[in-house]
């Protein structure tokens, strides 16, 4: 298995890093949406969110938290976004979970290009029974 990711926290390849514990390591999209865009990665192999292991969960919050303070602080941008694709159709390219923090600007011209839908009468409540019967606590 060639994971970039992995390679990333074995450094056997190179990346600027910004952050790093013993499970989590953060560092800049090499591609970003604005100069500043970090990425929060679990240090182990894990393809997407439902696949993290629950004693990397509260740690990975707490870097993304950590990482988008220093870069609120240091870019001071107008916002941000925190967002994370999840599967082929969601748009996830790298199969090692990762979550992204980019710095967004007024006009800056990016938007996600949605097509709102609207629930017909009963299927609201359709769609929220389907959903509360595998929730797991
Ligand atoms: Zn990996």
């Amino acid at each position: 298995m060639d994971c970039i990711f992995c390679n990333i926290i074995e450094r056997k390849a190179k990346a600027e890093i910004i952050f790093e514990n013993e499970k989590i390591i953060s560092f800049l999209d090499i591609n970003p949406i604005h100069l500043g865009h970090i990425l929060v990665v679990p240090k182990m192999h894990c393809i997407d969110f439902l696949s993290i292991p629950e004693e990397y969960l509260n740690p990975l919050i707490q870097v993304t938290k950590i990482v988008t303070d220093a870069m609120v602080k240091s870019l001071k941008p107008d916002g941000y976004n925190l967002f994370s694709n999840n599967g082929n159709a969601a748009g996830q390219s790298i199969y090692h979970f990762h979550m992204h923090i980019t710095p967004r600007y007024f006009n800056d011209e990016i938007k996600f290009k949605l097509n709102l839908k609207q629930y017909r009468e009963a299927e609201m409540k359709d769609f929220a029974e389907k959903i509360r019967r595998e929730v797991r606590s």
